[in-house]
């Protein structure tokens, strides 16, 4: 019966450990797949990106400012129980934590960004743009023709419309935080590919703890997938609520696909509502 009990918390430690290191991946830590055999490969571009684990090992443990990982911290160990097998071992959830970093610092890092091939036909990196102390966050694919031209995100056709769906929740586009996965239009407007994406998040990910938004609205598929990494179309997963790291997120339709599909523009309202609602909520608890 303990053995039972031991191998059920032995694979219970695999798999949370596979998912810290794939959170790890995902923020760009280096050297993560080479020091587990847990791990699966990572792209090489996203090793360049950040700094490398033990780097992130030093940043929690000094609490230095500087690049993604000290924004994230492990939950409280006092809170795991203490009879498993590996006891403090047991890797736990890693939750996004409030940063201080300015945005201006995290545009510092990203600099003349050349980490992935997107760089080559753009005209300008388009920043998150917006209030800083926004309670509810935006989040798209990647700039198109005139986001890249104006450098800033969600200003052509598809930005118009989103702009109504913000007001038509009783709030103004400047109350709101608006960025994308990817910060360079990709050459005809393609889809960014995981790859892309996994360059440019980290970057957001930092936004994100600095501006620590109760609720993310995440925009159509690809921002969904890549942002998530959620296998399940945006069809079936829309109108959810999805925990990312310990921040509520909202998938719903793309605005550009609402212009070609107004049929969808109900679905969006529905799943709009329920944002609405949960920030009433939250505020009214505060009050
Ligand atoms: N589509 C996006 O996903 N982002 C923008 O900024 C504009 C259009």
């Amino acid at each position: 019966m303990k053995s039972e009990i031991q191998i059920a918390e032995f694979l219970l430690l695999l798999k949370e450990t596979r998912e810290q290191l794939a959170y790890f991946k995902e923020l760009g830590v280096q050297n993560v797949e080479s020091e587990s055999p847990l791990s699966r490969p990572t792209e090489t571009m996203a090793r360049e990106a950040e700094p490398p684990l033990a780097e992130f090992s030093r940043r929690q443990a000094t609490g230095a400012a500087g690049a993604v990982p000290s924004s994230y911290v492990r939950a409280d160990a006092s809170s795991l129980p203490s009879d498993t097998l590996f006891g403090d071992l047991t890797a736990p959830p890693v939750r996004i934590q409030k940063s201080s970093e300015s945005f201006e610092e995290i545009w510092a890092d990203i600099g003349n960004c050349t980490r992935c091939p997107l760089h080559q036909e753009r005209i300008n990196i388009v920043h998150t743009d917006g209030n800083r102390k926004a309670r509810l966050m935006f989040v798209g694919e990647a700039p198109g023709a005139d986001e890249d031209a104006q450098a800033r995100p969600f200003v052509g056709r598809a930005g118009q419309l989103l702009t109504k769906i913000i007001e038509a929740i009783g709030l103004k586009r400047e109350e709101v935080l608006i960025g994308n996965v990817n910060r360079c239009r990709p050459p005809g407007n393609r889809p960014p590919t995981p790859e892309e994406a996994s360059m440019c998040k980290p970057f957001l990910l930092r936004e994100i703890a600095a501006v620590q938004p109760e609720v993310i609205v995440v925009l159509g598929n690809t921002a969904m997938r890549n942002l998530l990494d959620i296998k399940q179309g945006i069809t079936r997963v829309r109108g959810q609520f999805q925990d990312y790291h310990g921040v509520k997120v909202m998938p719903t339709f793309h605005p550009a696909y609402l212009l070609r599909d107004p049929s969808k523009k109900k679905e969006t309202w529905e799943d709009l509502k329920k944002v609405r609602d949960y920030l009433d909520s939250t505020r009214k608890r505060e009050n």
